[in-house]
């Protein structure tokens, strides 16, 4: 564990925490190199040679996004977000073999912008348009690093230890570690740990059942495998998920070894949360499968995919308002009383008030926003289809989207209604992007704020934000690019927070 907490240390300096002993480090010991690239010298302190022996399990476990790019060494930290480590430095070593003369990010771009022409140079077409689309930070913001194997992008001393330590961690036990950890709901460990020990009454483990169809497809003898991942009805389901995947073409010979190539084959997304929605994807197959058997009900992916998405919500609401305790889940938890995250001061009315919400399928999303105009009630539609790499992205887009319109009409006190709960915890405490891929449209967003003189966030239920939600989707398939109207009828419901 001492290594892992040097890494701590260590990660504080590469991170610029501002406290008075990185600041000493710094001065004394990176006064003409940077932390990343100064090496040890034999009359250091041991703890400063600690510190810098911990800088592999930094670059392994950090992404580096770019801002201007000058602190990041183009050759040695890891910037190419789909790379892992090794990938990455076996890259940089092809590259290196030709012999360039540039230092940091800052020598393939053009002020905070990726530099085209030497990018195409030095990768070639197919990858050079790849990374051209790398987020940038925009200015006055600075280089950022991040940690990939959390949510927030911090670094956590668990993580870096088992990290450092992976090695030990022999694969077949892996899962096992995961299943139990904080941040998982028990509902999602008791259902992943009855099925990793396909401990559920599947019929191949049933001998009395003499029919062992799988009674989803008629297309396979129904076991855990089957079920969950090759039935044609399970993969229609992970299809249509948020997180579209093609279930079958993940190998594993057992619900254990698919779970974790299943989970390893995802390298950005936050473990924990990935396997909540696991959870709830693995035990509504299990329902529609349950009921399809013992009622005659047809099987419904579409059903099941709404029902996977509220399941999900309500575990991340239930696991946010609960951190570190174990609760039961009750549907008044989806209530709104616990989606103001402004509490303790009153709400001020403001003239005006946006909707936002964004649709995301496979890269495209439509963004969307209702802006209402409460003094008259007249409200209005804004919507755009664009290109987004995260669902989380697209819901800042459409954030973004309401701002500039904002800006543009001249308005100055808004609030800003947003169904996604990360989106507005970032916003609202303004301590950091929720994750690398949306840091540029977070920077953007929180840029614009000085042209309020208010500006709120505020997390709604979905359920209250249908109309941005139907008017996204709509978008998202549209065929003009861009939409713009006046809305008839019935205007969108303004929660009852106002009232308040
Ligand atoms: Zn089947």
């Amino acid at each position: 564990m001492n290594k892992a907490l040097m890494a701590k240390l260590a990660w504080f300096l590469a991170s610029n925490k501002d406290r008075p002993w990185t600041k000493c480090f710094l001065e004394k010991y990176c006064k003409f190199e940077s932390f990343w690239s100064v090496s040890s010298k034999s009359n250091d302190s041991h703890k400063w040679k600690a510190i810098l022996e911990t800088r592999d399990i930094l670059l392994r476990g950090s992404m580096f996004v770019a801002a201007s790019g000058d602190t990041i060494n183009f050759w040695t930290q890891p910037w190419i977000p789909w790379l892992d480590h090794h990938e990455f430095t076996e890259l940089m070593q092809q590259i290196r073999l030709r012999r360039y003369t540039i230092s940091t990010l800052a020598d393939v771009s053009i002020d905070n912008e990726w530099n085209e022409g030497i990018i195409f140079q030095i990768f070639g077409e197919e990858l050079g348009n790849r990374i051209i689309q790398i987020p940038r930070i925009p200015t006055p913001f600075s280089d950022q690093i991040y940690w990939k194997n959390s949510l927030t992008g911090q670094f956590s001393v668990k993580s870096a230890y088992f990290l450092d330590q992976s090695w030990r961690f022999a694969p077949p036990n892996k899962v096992w570690n995961w299943l139990w950890e904080g941040g998982i709901h028990p509902k999602t460990s008791i259902i992943l740990w009855r099925l990793l020990n396909e401990a559920i009454p599947t019929k191949n483990r049933l001998p009395f059942v003499r029919d062992k169809d799988c009674i989803l497809c008629d297309r396979g003898g129904e076991c855990a495998i089957h079920l969950f991942r090759d039935c044609s009805f399970a993969k229609a389901v992970w299809f249509g998920s948020n997180l579209p995947l093609k279930i079958d073409c993940i190998p594993g010979g057992n619900m254990r070894t698919f779970v974790e190539n299943l989970i390893s084959s995802l390298p950005f997304q936050d473990r924990k949360e990935l396997l909540n929605f696991i959870g709830c994807v693995f035990s509504e197959i299990w329902h529609q499968r349950n009921a399809t058997w013992t009622r005659n009900l047809v099987a419904n992916p579409t059903s099941a995919i709404i029902n996977i998405m509220s399941a999900v919500r309500e575990i991340k609401n239930a696991l946010a308002c609960s951190e570190g305790t174990i609760m039961e889940l009750h549907q008044n938890h989806m209530s709104l009383k616990d989606d103001n995250l402004e509490t303790s001061s009153p709400i001020e009315e403001v003239r005006h008030v946006l909707f936002t919400d964004a649709s995301w399928i496979k890269g495209v999303a439509g963004i969307a926003a209702i802006g209402v105009e409460r003094s008259t009630g007249r409200w209005f539609v804004k919507a755009q289809r664009s290109h987004s790499q995260s669902a989380l992205e697209a819901e800042l887009r459409a954030i973004l989207l309401a701002l500039n319109w904002a800006v543009e009409e001249g308005w100055k006190e808004v609030h800003i209604l947003s169904d996604s709960l990360v989106a507005v915890t970032a916003l609202s405490t303004q301590d950091r992007p929720p994750e690398w891929k949306s840091s540029t449209i977070y920077f953007s967003i929180v840029k614009l704020l000085k042209n309020f003189v208010v500006c709120k966030f505020f997390y709604i239920n979905r359920s209250l934000n249908t109309v941005a939600d139907g008017v996204a989707k709509g978008a998202r398939v549209a065929y003009e690019q861009h939409i713009l109207y006046q809305g008839e009828g019935i205007p969108p419901v303004i929660p009852i927070y106002f009232s308040a």
